[in-house]
């Protein structure tokens, strides 16, 4: 099975793929953390991508689409993959079609995650993630059950994203709209979007979710 998630930042992309995955088998593959991983490592690609992720633009097509071709190529993906945060413009999204058809792999559905505006700066800068596992959270939304110690690890680490703060935040949001929202009527031409209610609460998103894919 091949599915996207696809919705503004904040839209609970992350929280909900490490759900679907873990619930389905399937990898997640986010373009955000493998950048980030990039970054941290000071490899070539995080050289080029930091300045453009920092400033809340999208990094450029070709560095993109060339992690996700490599990746797509591992072992763990034969199953199948569930893409969060890419593709993120149109040039990205026939360029994702191109690979699957020479894999001879159709992309089974986008799932939009529809989400009010206003609400995204709130989940953004009020989320945070554990350093060890990655595990996300939230101030107010989704609290560990003992504060300060990871539910998932236990580690007493975590850690914020330097994008987070509340100016990229409207710099990524007027990004989604400028780039992003287009693959909307791409893919409901391919007839593969269904679009979810994202403001409701996540375990209820989840339920949406898996509906979906029960259908497919
Ligand atoms: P969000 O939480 O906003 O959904 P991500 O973790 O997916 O953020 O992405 C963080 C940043 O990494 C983006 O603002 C952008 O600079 C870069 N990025 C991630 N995925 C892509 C992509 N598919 N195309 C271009 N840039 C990307
Ligand atoms: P994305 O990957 O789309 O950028 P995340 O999954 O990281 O978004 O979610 C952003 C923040 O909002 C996180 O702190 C998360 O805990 C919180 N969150 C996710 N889904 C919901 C929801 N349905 N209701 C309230 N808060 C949510
Ligand atoms: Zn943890």
């Amino acid at each position: 099975m091949i599915i996207i998630l696809l919705g503004p930042p904040g839209a609970g992309k992350g929280t909900q793929a490490t759900r679907i995955m873990n619930n389905n088998g399937l990898v997640q593959l986010s373009t955000g953390d493998m950048l980030r991983a990039a970054v941290a490592a000071q490899t070539e690609v995080g050289k080029k991508a930091k300045d453009f992720m920092d400033s809340g633009k999208l990094v450029t097509d070709d560095i993109v689409i060339g992690i996700i071709a490599d990746r797509i190529e591992e072992d763990d993906c034969k199953s199948g993959f569930l893409l969060d945060g890419f593709p993120r413009t149109v040039a990205q999204a026939e360029a994702l079609d191109q690979l699957l058809i020479n894999k001879g792999l159709k992309l089974d559905a986008v799932v939009e995650m529809k989400v009010n505006d206003e609400s995204l700066v709130d989940r953004i800068t009020g989320r945070y993630t554990c350093a060890e596992c990655n595990q996300g959270y939230h101030d107010t939304n989704l609290k560990p059950q003992k504060a300060g110690v990871c539910d998932s690890c236990g580690s007493t680490n975590f850690n914020r994203r330097s994008d987070d703060n509340r100016e990229t935040v409207v710099s990524r949001l007027a990004t989604y709209h400028a780039q992003t929202a287009p693959l909307l009527p791409f893919y409901e031409a391919q007839g593969v979007l269904k679009t979810i209610d994202g403001m409701a609460d996540i375990d209820d998103v989840t339920v949406q979710i898996n509906d979906v894919l029960k259908q497919l």
